[in-house]
């Protein structure tokens, strides 16, 4: 017989109890080390039950151990993992009441798209009009029509679409929770797009707890209820999308956040800094005190930036420069500013905005600015 995915196990259809368990999956101190190596370190969160939770992180930052263990492929070096407040460090991966989606696929090539989905149905016992009846609801839940796709193999069908079957299976095991391990990240942006939102659709309908892991925040600020920030193995930050945007807690976590602008300052023990560039030397006003001498990095993100001609009243900043290239994003417009040679920051408007001619300067209040650790 086909071995079921590894992680996966069969769930009885009714075993989801109370919903928003605050504490369904309960992580203390997990860390895993490959000799002195510890590519997950002391990393502690808690998900919700029905919560669409997304670990991000860069490449290499221990995004897919954290998973291997939380399914029970890899062994924790140390500390606790909880399912509904009972330990599960130490159950197997098929005794694990979770299932994992694998960022590469592994849908059986020679079962049709229709037993591929009733498969994990099979080895829970249920009759074949059962499994019919629910393999068709599910494929027809991710878009895929049955009348078209139950009878196609694999092969038959596209990334995408044997991306919604692997997911139509995933959900026919009836898991507690759904891992998935980068799913989206072969398929590209424009269906990548339209996935997300289905995924996230299918989480709501279904009420499942998601476990999701990406290197893409943005791809997960559209899909998370929260996100945790991994970092060489450590968690840097855990929040909703508006916490993690509006309030990161370091440069790391607002850089990751895409085309923000990190300007390297230096108190002076009052609500000013200096910002020292090669050439030039700025004098700049704070949203608050920063102790004299001490450096830190200023958050101004590019929407925050306006142009004008001439220099604006204090407290705004005011910077001299000159336009150097110019972008079309959709609705936006993105714009390079050279300050000196070699810095240049980045300034979004909205398409349609007039822009002042010449343009000579670029500004900002200090309270759309953030004063963050290095
Ligand atoms: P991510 O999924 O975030 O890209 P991984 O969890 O795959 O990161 O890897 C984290 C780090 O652990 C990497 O530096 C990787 O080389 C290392 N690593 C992963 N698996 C092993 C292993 N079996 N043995 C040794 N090092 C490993
Ligand atoms: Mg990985």
């Amino acid at each position: 017989m086909q071995q079921p995915l590894a992680g996966c196990s069969p769930q009885r259809q009714n075993s989801t109890t109370t919903f928003q368990n605050p504490n369904f999956l309960e992580i203390q101190d997990l860390t895993k080390k490959y000799g002195s190596y510890e590519a997950v370190r002391q990393v502690s969160l808690t998900v919700n039950e029905g919560e669409f939770f997304t670990l991000v992180g860069p490449s290499g930052s221990g995004k897919t151990t954290l998973l291997r263990m939380l399914v029970g492929m890899e062994a924790p070096t140390s500390g606790v993992i909880k399912l509904k407040g009972s330990v599960i460090n130490n159950l197997p991966p098929n005794k694990r009441p979770t299932c994992m989606v694998f960022q590469t696929l592994a849908l059986f090539p020679h079962m049709s798209v229709g037993l591929n989905v009733e498969f994990p149905m099979q080895i829970r016992g249920l009759r074949e009009s059962e499994r019919r009846t629910r393999a068709w609801e599910l494929l027809k839940m991710l878009h895929l029509d049955p009348n078209k796709y139950y009878e196609k193999f694999p092969s038959q069908c596209s990334g995408g679409e044997r991306q919604r079957v692997a997911l139509a299976r995933a959900l026919a095991y009836n898991p507690e929770i759904l891992f998935f391990d980068e799913p989206l990240s072969a398929i590209d942006a424009q269906l990548r797009k339209i996935l997300q939102k289905e995924l996230k659709d299918i989480q709501r309908t279904t009420g499942k707890t998601f476990f999701y892991v990406t290197h893409s925040l943005e791809e997960a600020m559209v899909m998370s209820d929260r996100l945790a920030i991994l970092r060489a193995g450590q968690i840097e930050q855990i929040g909703s999308p508006h916490e993690i945007y509006s309030y990161p807690k370091n440069a790391f976590v607002a850089s990751f956040m895409g085309e923000v602008n990190l300007l390297d300052i230096v108190g002076t023990g009052n609500s000013f800094a200096f910002w020292e560039l090669r050439r030039s030397r700025f004098l700049i006003h704070l949203p608050e005190t920063l102790p004299s001498e001490q450096k830190a990095k200023l958050l101004i993100r590019p929407e925050n930036l306006r142009f004008s001609s001439t220099p604006q009243a204090s407290p705004a900043n005011s910077l001299p420069g000159r336009i150097l290239n110019e972008f079309l994003i959709g609705s936006r417009k993105q714009f390079h500013f050279e300050v000196e040679s070699g810095t240049i920051l980045t300034v979004e408007r909205l398409r349609e905005e007039p822009i002042p001619t010449p343009v000579n300067y670029v500004y900002w209040e200090p309270h759309e600015s953030q004063i963050l650790n290095s």
